[in-house]
């Protein structure tokens, strides 16, 4: 039986499981290849927009520029943007994602680098989401391990998409492909496949001269964190 998380306007919810499966494939893997996605609220589907809005159609043309970005509904850590820059060009998948993003209005996301996680959590990345009163929604998206920042955050931003689409999550669990986790949070096989999926086109279609750079990019970010 599934328990519904109660709506809550006010106090984001959030919730780390310290032990669960993860739904690959039709498979359930063990914990350490978890990631999770926590504090669900449920919220309505987000209104069609109409393409030809001014603002929308900038940002999903900002996807596909020569020098593509996410929307600037969505907050970066310092340094990064060079990396999900490379990302954008050598993914179709994760340009997809960027597309349907920048249709949000009412998206609000900042990610945030987590070096030092709690003793025992082994989650990789996790989101929390809250909706505001005016009808924004904020997400919060933390990555933990940092070396899988590609896999990571398409994965996490998958979950943002199911949020602003309105998914049904507990309908999802019941159909195989979500899975709620002990502590509250679900694991999604869409999202799952979403982050192996850009992971591996970038892999794919990343020469071996700009892989060297990005892993330069890496040493100088660990650096500046530490
Ligand atoms: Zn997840």
């Amino acid at each position: 039986m599934v328990e519904r998380l109660r709506f809550d306007r006010t106090t984001p919810r959030k919730h780390l499981p310290e032990t669960a499966l993860l739904l690959v494939g039709g498979m359930w893997y063990s914990p350490e290849s978890l990631v999770v996605v926590a504090a669900f609220v449920l919220l309505a589907p987000e209104e069609t927009l109409h393409p030809r809005d001014a603002g929308v159609a900038a940002r999903i043309a900002a996807c596909e520029s020569p020098s593509p970005s996410l929307p600037d509904s969505i907050q970066l850590p310092d340094g990064l943007e060079s990396i999900v820059r490379q990302s954008l060009e050598h993914s179709p998948r994760f340009r997809q994602q960027c597309r349907e993003l920048a249709r949000s209005k009412r998206l609000r996301a900042k990610v945030r680098l987590n070096y030092y996680p709690a003793p025992g959590s082994t989650a990789r990345a996790l989101t929390t989401f809250r909706q505001t009163e005016l009808g924004s929604l904020v997400a919060q998206i933390e990555i933990r391990r940092v070396l899988d920042l590609t896999e990571l955050l398409a994965h996490e931003l998958e979950h943002v998409l199911e949020q602003v689409e309105g998914v049904d999550l507990d309908a999802l669990s019941e159909d195989g492909e979500a899975r709620r986790l002990p502590g509250g949070a679900f694991e999604t096989a869409r999202a799952v496949q979403a982050g192996h999926r850009v992971a591996a086109e970038v892999v794919d279609n990343t020469p071996d001269r700009v892989r060297s750079a990005s892993a330069s990019v890496w040493r100088t970010i660990r650096r500046a964190v530490r």
